[in-house]
């Protein structure tokens, strides 16, 4: 392509709208534009980088058994209602765009498709003999993110690879889990990314085991926790560890003591001189149902340690049903306007296990009772400390069984952290990395088979549920992952396998008939081995073109220079600034051999 032809606009400066590196450089390379809020226009350079991602997964998808195909965007809130995702997708969490067309049917746009390829399933598939079977398409999706951010990164309108798995058995399932893993290793290596696959959190999509593929980056919004050893890895959402050993108590007695302003646990372990892992922390929740109901909890641990609000969640979500709801919607330390709804003042900061039930002010909506949950670090305490119901006083010495009746549920409820020693070996401690979410897989089991009734009939001849998996990959969000993970002060540097072109020729000065002529035989020359180029052929200043071939962070540059003279081009390395002469009948043969071995990195 040539550069004098192409819709081709850079920017000197950074835009005010842009935070992180990647996002002000793929505006300013002029690679996309910002129409609205998370909404995002690919321009051809994008475009191409896009078209080659996808090509990657293509390719891998299909080497792993998958078959393409391509689901409709439109889809019908009956499907969702069988799923019971309608309301919470809507309305709850409001991430579907929903909408009722002329004959006031609703419909949602799709920010995901278990229920339409688990329609498709259970139109099609009725004999185990068709099993197993991975379909999988290449979409536009749709999310109302309450905070569309960093550009591709978290966008309203985005481009995902969501693969579904179907299988006769559990065994089958995790068989092909296993294959989806191994693909979106291959995916990642080949775009020359540098990932970790971690133990993730299954989320609203439900299922059993998971797993999210971690681009590393300083700027990714989740934080990884791992091992040196490279045997575990995980979401902090979902990570688990040994806490640091208690300090042992010295409060023997059970007794109240007069602790004055020592609301927070720091305030309290140096007004009593004694460790944080002696006291025993309770913390209050306000959770709300799909129903519409309401129930406050009360979380003991320990008090150097933190509520992990994303395991509490899935603990609440599992206990929904016996409130009459299906899901959590809401979870949150309660605000203002819920104190307020107390039966009397509550003794924040100096609450005990046992606060009792009378503070709550029951409704139709709001349960009776506190539901009491105890973290393993609280449930192994003895002689602690802890509030004594009463503001500016604690009881010191305490413990289950003789003060207080230890919570019939004791779970892990606590956050992981840094430094923590690892379950499968204490030696090794917890250390702590940024990563980009890019990829996500399910074992997803029968959830939406069940719901939405998509059964085979197995080999006895029973009719029995489909097993599932699910499978997501974010293509547009991967693309700035990469240039996330990859520029400098000058621009982007874009891995050779899904660089918008692998080389740009630039003419110093167009106006120099040798130049030209030796910039469009090298060009033509390219084209004819299948190498993608640039031709930068426009009316500027040399400074100008060498700017802009490395602000858009074309791997490999070619210049028809000074060197022509000596028969020969210079060539310069994006990544690392490289300048080599190379005679003009071997720059071709030159760059493909870099190109090839780029590839096989
Ligand atoms: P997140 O936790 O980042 O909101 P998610 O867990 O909701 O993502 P999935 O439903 O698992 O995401 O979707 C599969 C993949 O799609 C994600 O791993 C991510 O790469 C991508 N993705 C999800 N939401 C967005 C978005 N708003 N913009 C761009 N890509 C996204
Ligand atoms: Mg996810």
């Amino acid at each position: 392509m040539r550069l004098s032809q192409m819709l081709f606009v850079t920017l000197r400066e950074d835009p005010a709208e842009a935070e992180i590196p990647s996002h002000k450089l793929l505006l300013r390379a002029g690679y996309m534009r910002r129409i609205g809020s998370g909404l995002y226009a690919y321009l051809p350079l994008l475009w191409r980088v896009l078209q080659k991602v996808s090509e990657i997964v293509r390719e891998e998808m299909n080497a792993a058994g998958a078959q393409e195909c391509l689901l409709n965007q439109l889809q019908p809130s009956e499907l969702w209602k069988e799923s019971g995702r309608w309301e919470t997708y809507t309305k709850a969490e409001g991430i579907m765009f929903a909408l009722t067309d002329r004959q006031g049917r609703e419909l949602g746009l799709g920010p995901t498709h278990e229920e339409v390829i688990t329609a498709v399933a259970r139109d099609m598939i009725r004999s185990y003999r068709q099993l197993p079977l991975n379909l999988y398409q290449i979409q536009t999706k749709f999310r109302d993110e309450i905070r569309p951010r960093f550009g591709l990164m978290r966008g309203r309108e985005f481009i995902m690879k969501d693969a579904y798995s179907f299988d006769i058995d559990e065994a089958g399932m995790k068989l092909s889990y296993g294959k989806m893993h191994d693909a979106y290793h291959n995916i990642l290596r080949r775009c020359g990314l540098a990932f970790r696959a971690v133990d993730a959190d299954s989320g609203a999509i439900g299922g059993s085991g998971s797993q999210e593929f971690m681009v590393l980056a300083a700027a990714g919004e989740d934080q990884v926790l791992y091992t040196e050893d490279g045997q575990y890895a995980a979401n902090v959402e979902k990570a688990v560890s040994r806490p640091a050993d208690a300090v042992p108590s010295g409060f023997k007695t059970y007794e109240k003591r007069e602790t004055p302003n020592t609301p927070t646990i720091a305030s309290l372990a140096q007004f009593l001189d004694c460790s944080p892992t002696q006291i025993l922390k309770n913390v209050l929740y306000q959770v709300t149902y799909d129903n519409g109901m309401e129930l406050l909890v009360l979380v003991s641990i320990r008090g150097d340690q933190d509520v992990n609000e994303v395991k509490l969640q899935n603990e609440l979500a599992k206990l929904a049903g016996d409130y009459k709801a299906t899901a959590v919607i809401d979870l949150k330390v309660p605000d203002a306007e819920a104190l307020q709804r107390a039966a009397q003042p509550l003794p924040l900061g100096y609450i005990a296990p046992d606060l009792a039930d009378r503070y709550i002010r029951p409704s139709k909506t709001l349960v009776a009772q506190f539901l009491r949950l105890a973290d393993q670090t609280a449930a192994e305490l003895e002689d602690f400390v802890t509030g004594a119901n009463e503001a500016g006083v604690h009881g010191v010495g305490a413990n289950w069984g003789s003060q207080y009746p230890l919570p019939k549920l004791v779970l892990d409820l606590r956050k992981a952290s840094v430094g923590d020693r690892a379950l499968h070996d204490e030696q090794q401690t917890l250390q702590s990395a940024r990563g980009i979410e890019i990829g996500h897989i399910f074992q997803l089991g029968n959830k939406y088979s069940k719901a939405l009734n998509a059964t085979y009939t197995n080999e006895q001849g029973e009719e029995v549920p489909l097993m599932m998996g699910c499978y997501g990959i974010g293509v547009s969000r991967l693309a700035q992952a990469a240039v996330e993970q990859s520029y400098d002060k000058d621009g982007i540097i874009w891995p050779v396998a899904i660089a918008p072109y692998q080389v740009i020729v630039t003419v110093p000065n167009i106006a120099d008939a040798a130049q030209m002529a030796a910039a469009e035989q090298i060009y033509q020359a390219l084209h004819q081995v299948g190498i993608e180029s640039l031709l930068d052929d426009r009316d500027e200043r040399a400074g100008v073109k060498f700017k802009d071939a490395e602000l858009i962070g074309i791997p490999y540059r070619i210049v028809t220079g000074r060197s022509l003279q000596q028969g020969k081009v210079e060539v310069v390395k994006r990544a690392t600034k490289e300048s080599t002469e190379i005679a003009l009948d071997q720059v071709v043969s030159t760059i493909q051999q870099w190109i090839s071995a780029a590839l096989a990195a």
